[in-house]
């Protein structure tokens, strides 16, 4: 059932539960006959369950996305796209699926339709970042932003609490980070309030009763709210330390944000601690670093970057790598300050300003 619709410029976004069943009244109102399902491997069944659902208007399953879009894959898929031709991809999955669709939609001008099945939030951005021969780059267009997100709870439900817990830490930080953003809006902020007190108050719930839909559904309006401001804001130093620490040295997605979070909040909340009030106010603590640390902990997420297998020895080049171009912060990014906050994420410690 559909229970709410939002438009955003030309992105329709709908949520409800089982909403996936009728793919085919999406598939219609926007007049495509073939469409191209893509999943990650381990998600090649759920490939399957929405080809059967599109029924006639299945083109084919593509089932090789992988993490940070390598261009070798897109270019696979893009053969597939073309040999059974496609004018239309749905994207089933988390980040590295929809960067897939995204890749092609850059490419070709497909349209898209998304299901996301994690809260990393891509769905909602014009951003897409694509690996070719061990180097990221990212880059952002219209044409790359999904046309429609259905936000299907049943989706969700299916991820390990684990996952649940450093995929929903991974979107706290694109609203944490937009608070203090250099081009922040009232709006986005507002929204960025918006998903991080979604997660607050679901995901202890989410522990309590991981099948519980209505939930989860209040933790996709969460992801979405979070993924909105990453598209609408530029982000900083929480999220230089993650591309760095995942780029460089292949740390998990998900995993990195959750562990860095409290830290590049302490280091700048010295500087802004006004913008950052609205995340002391949600956790009920004097100090925004403590109380998402304190949350974190309390949902079991990892804390020390040592346990992702990140050496000691490491440290200090990931400290040159992510003070060389730092991105915009609200405080100035220094090597001493950088290596201290990365020592302690290392160890696990608790954030310190
Ligand atoms: P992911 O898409 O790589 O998924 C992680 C793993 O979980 C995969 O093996 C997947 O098959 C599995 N999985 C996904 N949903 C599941 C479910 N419901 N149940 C069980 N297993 C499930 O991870 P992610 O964190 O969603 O995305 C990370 C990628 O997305 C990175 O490459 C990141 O750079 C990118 N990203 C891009 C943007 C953007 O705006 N361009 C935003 C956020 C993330």
């Amino acid at each position: 059932m559909v229970r709410t619709s939002d438009h955003l410029d030309n992105q329709s976004v709908i949520f409800g539960i089982g909403l996936r069943n009728s793919i085919r009244v999406h598939t219609q109102s926007m007049g495509v006959s073939r469409v191209l399902v893509l999943t990650t491997p381990g998600r090649s069944n759920l490939g399957l369950e929405m080809s059967e659902k599109l029924g006639a208007g299945a083109a084919g399953i593509f089932s090789r996305a992988a993490m940070h879009t390598p261009v070798d894959i897109t270019e696979e898929a893009l053969e597939n796209l073309r040999s059974v031709d496609a004018d239309c991809v749905l994207s089933v999955g988390g980040g590295s699926t929809i960067g897939l669709g995204k890749a092609l939609a850059l490419r070709t001008g497909i349209r898209q339709i998304v299901l996301p099945t994690t809260y990393a939030g891509s769905e909602c951005t014009p951003i897409l970042g694509q690996t070719e021969n061990g180097v990221k780059t990212t880059l952002t267009h219209p044409r790359v932003r999904p046309d429609i997100v259905i936000y299907d709870p049943e989706l969700v439900a299916t991820l390990p609490i684990p996952v649940t817990v450093t995929s929903a830490l991974n979107a706290i930080a694109h609203a944490v980070e937009g608070l203090y953003a250099i081009d922040r809006t009232q709006s986005a902020s507002e929204l960025a309030i918006q998903g991080v007190s979604a997660f607050r108050s679901a995901l202890p719930r989410v522990i309590e009763a991981p099948d519980d839909l209505a939930t989860r559904e209040d933790t996709q309006r969460g992801a979405w709210a979070c993924g909105t401001v990453l598209g609408e804001v530029g982000m900083a130093l929480h999220h230089k330390l993650c591309h760095t620490l995942g780029g460089s040295f292949d740390l998990p997605h998900a995993e990195t944000h959750a562990i860095i979070l409290p830290h590049a909040v302490a280091f700048n909340s010295v500087a802004v601690p006004q913008l950052l009030a609205p995340v002391s106010d949600i956790f009920g603590v004097d100090d925004p670093a403590i109380g998402l640390w304190e949350f974190a902990r309390s949902l079991g997420a990892p804390l020390a970057l040592r346990d992702l297998g990140l050496r000691e020895t490491d440290l200090d080049r990931a400290t040159r790598l992510a003070t060389r171009l730092p991105y915009p912060n609200p405080r100035a990014v220094n090597p001493d300050g950088i290596r201290g906050l990365l020592q302690r994420a290392w160890r696990g410690d608790a954030p310190q300003p």
